[in-house]
């Protein structure tokens, strides 16, 4: 079978690979029809990824049909249009025994630690397989993990009606987050510098814009929020600037959410989180998220289809990547399709 392979920084290669058998009772082996391509994903294919090792098959947002089941599985049947959980974790460690298993002391992620999705066929457990009730548009299955990032931010930040919340950056994963918090009810500001992106943003539902190439975003959260700062800050930039600008532009007792994995440190002076009791939160990737998502999906809450701005077959990878790198101003998510 095919797959998609970073065999170094900058070297990406359909490669043939063995066909994975089922080994454990509780394997599945899924036939992918469709992946998304995921800032991490272009961060392993440049070497910016410091999680990276290579060679890897890359691709953790994907989905696609069971195409067989180890003797053990009881939650999915061969031919249900499934989604995978990249997340795998010990299920013993101190996080994992609070509930957070999303954080495990020896988290995997599939696609970035181990080999991912971006294959015509691949191998995983059981217990990161959720099935969809209905005939859900396959080229979107590969989408539910993005949304997932979406939905864990607004559920560590407990975003709810009535709340004011900015997004800063409006990439995919930041129209994920207002997707989830105009669902529920939230009133959203986005700011970012690609003013295309912006439009999309007002398109799925934002309540403000702010292009900051050309405006002052105090100014802007200060109108939006009757001068107090705004009560929930997410920083998808994830820039030591921005964070320092999240923690500026909050109100008192107000949320700060990031979600980057840069190691460059921001300079925050803690009288700055002390004087408005400001709680910052780190969110990563998902926790139980992907059942909601897909109901979600299904129920039309939630709008995939309008993340995705290209489609290319799995074998142009090539294309797809230099793609979105050089049209953030057309693209959001690129979609491939095996
Ligand atoms: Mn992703």
């Amino acid at each position: 079978m095919k797959a998609i392979q970073v065999i170094k920084p900058f070297e990406v290669a359909i490669v043939d690979v063995m066909k994975p058998e089922i080994s454990d009772g509780h394997d599945v082996l899924i036939r992918v029809t469709s992946g998304g391509i995921c800032g991490s994903d272009v961060g392993i294919y440049n070497g910016s990824n410091s999680l990276a090792t290579y060679p890897r098959i890359i691709g953790h947002e994907f989905g696609g049909f069971v195409q067989e089941i180890g003797k053990d599985v009881s939650s999915v049947k061969i031919g249900d249009r499934v989604a995978i959980n990249p997340v795998v974790s010990c299920g013993k460690c101190y996080a994992c025994s609070i509930g957070h298993s999303n954080v495990c002391s020896t988290l995997e992620v599939i696609g970035v630690h181990r080999d991912g999705g971006f294959s015509e066929f691949v191998k995983v457990p059981e217990g990161n397989v959720h099935r969809f009730s209905t005939d859900f548009e396959e080229t979107l299955l590969g989408l539910v993990e993005p949304f997932s990032i979406g939905m864990q931010v607004n559920n560590r930040a407990q975003i709810t009606k009535g709340d004011k919340v900015l997004i800063m950056g409006a990439g995919p994963i930041g129209m994920t987050i207002l997707q989830v918090a105009k669902s529920r009810g939230a009133a959203v500001m986005v700011s970012d510098i690609v003013s295309e992106r912006l439009v999309r943003a007002l398109a799925m539902g934002a309540d403000a814009i702010v292009d900051i190439s050309t405006e002052d975003v105090q100014n802007r959260v200060l109108q939006f929020t009757n001068g107090e700062g705004m009560p929930v800050v997410v920083d998808t930039a994830c820039l030591p600037k921005t964070f320092e600008q999240s923690i500026a532009l909050a109100s008192p007792a107000g949320r700060v959410v990031v979600i980057g994995l840069k190691s460059a440190p921001s300079a925050i002076a803690m009288a700055d989180i002390t004087k408005k009791e400001l709680t910052i939160i780190g969110s990563r990737l998902n926790l139980n998220c992907f059942e909601t998502v897909i109901e979600s999906f299904e129920k039309g809450s939630l709008h995939p289809e309008q993340l995705t701005t290209s489609q290319y077959p799995f074998e142009q990878i090539q294309e797809a990547l230099n793609d979105l790198v050089a049209h953030p101003e057309r693209e959001l998510k690129v979609v491939l399709t095996f």
